[in-house]
């Protein structure tokens, strides 16, 4: 008896886990597909996601300190 309710319990914590990760790729959508949008640094010509990069004045940028000094 013990062991089935060992089963059921592992069970649940499973479905739990499942429910959690889904939630998890919610809130990241689309950050895993390596079909996403490449852009180029407009400071270091570097290439990255476009879900990373920093848009100013229409143009892309790696990091904060580029996007300022492009500016
Ligand atoms: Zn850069």
């Amino acid at each position: 008896m013990t062991k089935i309710l060992l089963i059921v319990a592992f069970t649940i914590g499973i479905v739990l886990w499942f429910k959690y990760m889904a939630g998890k790729r919610d809130v990241l959508p689309r950050k895993e597909k390596s079909s996403e949008d490449m852009v180029r640094c407009e400071s270091c010509q570097v290439n990255l996601p476009r879900s990373e990069a920093l848009l100013s004045q229409g143009k892309f940028y790696c990091c904060d300190e580029h996007r300022r000094r492009g500016d």
